[in-house]
């Protein structure tokens, strides 16, 4: 059998066993509606449903590039690795957790000669280090083929991009909590990069969520917040206005988004209100000021990110003073200001309004900040609630798409900086020598290697599968998110590992990347959140 018939194998019996665990769990719990009494075997079946999904689309693209004619032996071998590795974690937590499962039916399917032979010729030793040992060879780069010429481009331009214009900056960026240089704004501008996600009739590229999240991916490897989470500022709010703005609004906003003449903040979080969105307090009422309609805000809002250099906030308030009404009783406000620079700033109104903000120190994810707004009277015109009359109570569904594609980016985001990670391990190992050896030459670290190369593929290829069947309610973007985060953490701390002490100095970007890895499971929908409320809540709502 060929790697990739191994790995088609296995998916084929993981997926029937999840499909039939999603199947019980959706009785157990009504569809969905009882998942809070059921959520640590939601959370298992999701992420064991994610894990075989990036199994299934990692296999899937070894099969197409292999009915082209351009077979790619390396994915393949991830692939049948990956699979394993996924179809073994089900097997683990079916011993563990049967009677949870409900899967009385289909179980003796994993337990198959042909299975157990597929896994464990799956996990060889021998076959993980011969991947790690030519991952090594090649340095790790990613030339995983497209299938899309679009995006093929689009890789190598951004990939230029981000060795030429971010590779030099990003460390200083980070050791010294830099914002990023008006410089890099400028040039991201001219690349079109802010508008890939914006149609052309708006003044956008119109490109495509694949060339997006390529591009995302390219520029996360050189730097996270330094420029791979640039194009995601304008998210929320162009996918908002695209699904409910006014045809004014769109027309006035649209383009200064795509050109990055106007740069985006989102305000959604506040002190005391996080994942549970649909509980935001920061209130806006009708006012008219100055002979003008529209509305004042007053509140408090926590880690907005870049709302200092941003000149406008997509800010989530309450603009129905009835907080039992929950998510219908929020609308989304576009709120202009002036771009500041620093960890603290101020901005007054001519009218009396005030917002200022203070950076929350963070670790990593530098070269934005995040801040804590205070709003105290804060005037913005009508014209600026996103759907205008219809946008009132609405904000929070016109966001929904946003999120998803936050999410979708994020994938990308976590992908870009694994590879990073994975790129930085193989020259290290080659370099560095101990006991007579380079490391390169130990058994652990093929092994390590390997293992990274196969996790980082199947977060990208189910990330890729995400994008090119972009679907802001389905639950494979999500899904991206879910894992490629996961393995993001994972990868930098191997990579990191792998460097010893030198690993843990400020001066080696590895460092950088183990911080920054660590905000991915945390923002555009914190793990256990996206597990039960989002792709758990999705998956069992469809099995009913
Ligand atoms: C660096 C950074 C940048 C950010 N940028 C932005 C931004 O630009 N704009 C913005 O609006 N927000 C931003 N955020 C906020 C981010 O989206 C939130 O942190 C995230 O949504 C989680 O909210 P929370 O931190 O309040 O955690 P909480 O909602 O308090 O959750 C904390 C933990 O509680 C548990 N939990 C909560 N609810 C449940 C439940 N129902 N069931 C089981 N467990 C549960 C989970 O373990 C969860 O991890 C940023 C955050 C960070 C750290």
């Amino acid at each position: 059998m060929s790697d990739l018939e191994s790995a088609r194998l296995l998916v084929t019996a993981a997926q029937e066993i999840v499909d039939a665990a999603i199947k019980y769990a959706a009785v157990v719990t009504e569809g969905g509606a009882k998942i809070d009494e059921h959520q640590v075997h939601t959370e298992r079946v999701t992420y064991l449903a994610t894990q075989v999904r990036a199994a299934h689309e990692l296999t899937a693209t070894g099969e197409r590039l292999a009915a082209a004619g351009r077979p790619d032996a390396l994915l393949s071998s991830e692939a049948f690795i990956y699979a394993a590795e996924a179809t073994q974690a089900l097997s683990t937590a079916l011993n563990a957790y049967y009677d949870d499962f409900g899967v009385d039916d289909v179980a003796a399917k994993l337990e198959t000669f042909e299975v157990r032979t597929a896994i464990r010729s799956g996990l060889s030793e021998q076959r993980i280090r011969e991947l790690g040992q030519a991952r090594i060879a090649t340095g790790g780069v990613n030339n995983v083929e497209l299938e899309d010429e679009i995006a093929t481009l689009t890789r190598d331009l951004a990939r230029d991009f981000a060795k030429n214009e971010v590779v030099p900056i990003a460390q200083d960026i980070h050791r010294q909590d830099l914002l990023i240089p008006e410089s890099l704004i400028s040039k991201f501008s001219e690349m079109g990069f802010f508008g890939s996600s914006i149609p052309e009739e708006y003044g956008g590229t119109g490109m495509g969520d694949l060339p997006m999240i390529i591009i995302t991916e390219e520029l996360s490897q050189a730097s996270l917040a330094a420029a791979g989470s640039l194009a995601t500022r304008p998210e929320i709010l162009s996918k908002a206005l695209l699904a409910g703005g006014t045809e004014e609004q769109k027309q006035e906003w649209l383009p200064k988004l795509a050109s990055g003449e106007v740069i985006v903040a989102v305000s959604v979080t506040e002190p005391d209100t996080g994942s549970d969105s649909g509980a935001v307090q920061t209130r806006a009422e009708r006012a008219e000021i100055n002979g003008k309609q529209g509305w004042v805000i007053n509140g408090a809002k926590a880690w907005c990110t870049f709302s200092g250099r941003a000149n406008v906030l997509a800010m989530l308030v309450r603009t129905d003073p009835d907080t039992s009404k929950g998510n219908r009783g929020l609308s989304l406000l576009i709120v202009p200001k002036d771009p500041y620079y620093g960890h603290e700033w101020r901005h007054e109104q001519p009218e009396g309004g005030v917002i200022t903000g203070t950076a929350n120190p963070t670790p990593g994810y530098r070269g934005m900040h995040s801040f804590t707004l205070a709003i105290d009277n804060y005037f913005v015109p009508e014209e600026n609630l996103v759907g205008g009359e219809g946008g009132v109570n609405n904000g929070f569904f016109l966001q929904m798409g946003g999120f998803a594609a936050g999410r979708l980016q994020t994938g990308g985001r976590a992908t870009g900086v694994a590879q990073a990670a994975l790129e930085k391990a193989c020259q290290y190992v080659v370099q560095r020598k101990q006991f007579g050896l380079s490391l390169a030459e130990f058994q652990l670290t093929q092994h390590r290697i390997g293992e990274m190369s196969a996790r980082i593929s199947a977060a990208r290829q189910l990330t890729y599968a995400a994008a090119r069947d972009f679907n802001s309610r389905g639950y494979e973007a999500p899904m991206a998110k879910l894992l490629s985060c996961d393995v993001a953490v994972a990868v930098t701390q191997s990579a990191q590992q792998l460097h010893g002490g030198w690993g843990y100095s400020e001066e080696d970007p590895i460092s950088r990347y183990v911080v920054d890895a660590l905000v991915l499971p945390i923002f555009e929908g914190v793990k256990p959140i996206l597990e039960l409320k989002v792709v758990g809540a999705a998956l069992l709502r469809a099995a009913k």
